[in-house]
């Protein structure tokens, strides 16, 4: 692996590191062109190649501490590389989860847990990218999950379903948040939740089918159906009962890294607008030169640059180990919205070109519309930003 900061610290004042990260990985993502995702997308595969490369260079272990053989990187340089690679046309959701399931792991996971997996992690040897929450029957409603986990000796036997777990095809470990205690006998909603460590390899026609649903993008998401699956207690992250509080500890990292890929599309779509909008030439000039056509663009330009500070602001505070929720739910909101108004924009200006496959603007057009409703839909963080921030009376 190599080292991805070239000796430089990290942290938000750090500009040299910041922009050297950019430059990076923005060529590494250049040897992976339009024409790469265009053509995985009509075969609905992985990017395995492209996940490779950059688990390879060490991009995916910039948050594993040096100590477990990463880069030991804040949220702030992560955010970065999330950035760059949708900046550059890719999508981050093909590896995104690995950067912000592992703080879980690296928070509440247990010495020999981190000893036998992160290593693993950095060298590439493991991936970590699947995280099992979403069920059926739940949904956002995160609190009544019912995939029930009993403890019989040494192992735990699971069973229940859950819906919307990507990638889980192509990880070798999933994350999986469970019912370790009836929700009649709980005294507070969250508790009797739990997080087992899933070895996927070892599960797969041994009590855990997995089923691939096709959506409107190329995002190997899947269904579990999980028959008494057997897990070694030894996989148990942290405390029985706490998953729930573990997996709220781990929000504010994932807001702020979508939202930096959120950002990553708009500014894609923004430079991709500009430059046709120049190029193109309908009654005698560049339809750029219209106001109609200009004033859009510029409006977004303006909406995705306001949400980067507050995504930047939110970085900070998290790497400074200061209360960030307001900040990352905020940032995560005001990028989705960005990001979605940009895609509007360069529909409108590419006209009928939009449409077609090989400008790529309906491809992005539908990756960024997901970050509106996952990993949180946008109501579920003006509630967090209502009730949490601003103190008005609870709705559920
Ligand atoms: C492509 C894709 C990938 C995903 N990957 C993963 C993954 O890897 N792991 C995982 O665990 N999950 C994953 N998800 C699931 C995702 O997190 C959920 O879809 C999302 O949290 C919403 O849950 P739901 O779809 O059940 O919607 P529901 O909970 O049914 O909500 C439907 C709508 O109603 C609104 N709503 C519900 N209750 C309220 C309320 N009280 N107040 C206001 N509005 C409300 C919601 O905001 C939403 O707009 C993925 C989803 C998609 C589409």
């Amino acid at each position: 692996m190599n080292d991805i900061t070239t000796g430089m610290p990290a942290g938000s004042g750090n500009r040299a590191l910041h922009d050297s990260l950019r430059r990076n990985v923005r060529d590494l993502c250049g040897r992976f062109p339009d024409t790469y995702w265009r053509e995985l997308e009509t075969r609905r595969a992985y990017p395995d190649e492209f996940v490779r490369t950059l688990t390879s260079a060490g991009y995916l272990a910039s948050l594993i501490p040096q100590e477990y053989g990463g880069a030991g990187l804040g949220i702030t340089e992560a955010a970065i590389i999330l950035e760059e690679i949708n900046r550059s046309g890719a999508t981050a959701a093909a590896c995104h989860a690995q950067m912000y399931i592992m703080g879980t792991l690296l928070r509440h996971g247990s010495e020999k847990q981190k000893q036998a997996y992160l290593p693993a992690i950095a060298r590439g040897d493991l991936r970590l990218q699947a995280f099992g929450v979403t069920e059926p029957t739940t949904g956002s409603d995160t609190t009544q999950v019912k995939t029930r986990a009993v403890r019989s000796g040494d192992r735990y036997l699971v069973n229940g379903q859950k819906v919307f777990i990507s990638r889980a095809e192509h990880s070798d470990l999933l994350l999986l948040l469970v019912r370790t205690t009836p929700v009649e006998q709980v005294r507070q909603r969250g508790d009797g939740l739990s997080l087992l460590l899933v070895n996927l390899r070892d599960s797969i026609g041994r009590g855990l089918t997995i089923r691939p649903i096709r959506t409107m993008m190329n995002h190997a998401t899947t269904e579990l159906f999980i028959q008494d699956l057997e897990v070694p207690v030894e996989n148990l992250v942290g405390e029985e009962g706490r998953g729930f509080r573990y997996l709220l500890d781990g929000l504010n990292a994932e807001r702020i890294l979508i939202a930096a890929e959120c950002v990553g599309d708009g500014r894609w779509f923004i430079d991709r607008s500009s430059r046709y909008a120049v190029d193109r030439v309908v009654f005698g000039r560049p339809i750029g030169q219209n106001q109609g056509v200009q004033f859009p663009i510029a409006a977004a330009h303006i909406k995705i640059e306001a949400a980067d500070l507050m995504r930047v602001r939110a970085a900070e505070l998290f790497d400074a180990n200061r209360p960030c929720g307001a900040e990352a739910n905020m940032a995560k909101y005001l990028a989705a919205e960005a990001s979605w108004e940009a895609a509007n924009v360069a529909v409108q200006t590419f006209g009928g070109y939009a449409f077609a496959e090989e400008y790529d603007v309906e491809r992005k057009f539908r990756e960024t519309r997901l970050y509106q409703v996952a990993p949180v839909s946008t109501n579920l963080i003006l509630s967090y930003v209502a009730e949490r921030v601003l103190g008005l009376p609870r709705s559920y």
